[in-house]
């Protein structure tokens, strides 16, 4: 995982977000490939090896790669589709790409300018700079309000849309597999057989009253 995108993650477990304390065993040209974060709160531990940063404790991982790939379109067609489903039109934002969405990942970080937080990306997806590769179990382990959006396939277990929920900040859009029901308070800006794409209300600003 590229060394600035470290500071992105946060302990999974429930208190106070922290920032999680890295010791570095391997480091290739600012690319962590070895590591241990230690939460400071709780003495949670989480790794890091080949690049990739895991939070996925016990929770077994499903086998679904060629699924995955068979459900998946072209890099670059999925890449515009999670772009414009998230609206991702914001450089230096940061978006989620999870399960077969993932592959657009590196197409997506270029295209916007963002950086994508790959979570249980299928094995040929690769890390850069503007991509880090996480595994999880149903919680996504970044800050709350934190990102733009997130796309999750029909591949994760359905409380992962709770942690979307907690990740997305205001205004931010979900997308999620049909199967699996939309965030309540969210506006269901769109939907089909597959996917659906939800809002989460923006934060209401009160204009204060103009001084004398
Ligand atoms: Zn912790």
């Amino acid at each position: 995982m590229f060394i600035e995108l470290i500071d992105l993650l946060r302990c999974i477990r429930p208190h106070d977000e922290t920032w999680l304390v890295a010791s570095f065993n391997k480091v290739n040209n600012r690319f962590v490939e070895e590591a241990r974060l230690g939460c400071p709160s709780c003495s949670a531990e989480y790794w890091i090896r080949g690049g990739v940063a895991d939070f996925s404790g016990e929770v077994i991982l499903p086998e679904c790669d060629d699924e995955r790939k068979a459900a998946s379109h072209r890099r670059e067609e999925l890449a515009t589709r999670a772009g414009a489903y998230l609206e991702a039109t914001e450089p230096g934002a940061t978006v989620v790409l999870g399960g077969l969405w993932a592959y657009a990942a590196q197409e997506l970080s270029e295209m916007a300018e963002v950086r994508v937080i790959a979570i249980n990306a299928p094995g040929e997806v690769k890390e850069s700079e503007s991509v880090g590769l996480v595994r999880v179990g149903s919680e996504i382990p970044l800050a709350a309000g934190s990102v733009l959006g997130v796309a999750v396939d029909a591949w994760f277990p359905a409380n992962i849309v709770e942690s979307a929920v907690r990740v997305v900040r205001p205004g931010g859009r979900i997308v999620g597999p049909a199967a699996t029901k939309a965030p309540s308070g969210f506006s269901i800006l769109a939907h089909d057989d597959k996917y659906w794409i939800a809002q989460k209300a923006p934060e209401v600003v009160t204009i204060s009253r103009a001084s004398r």
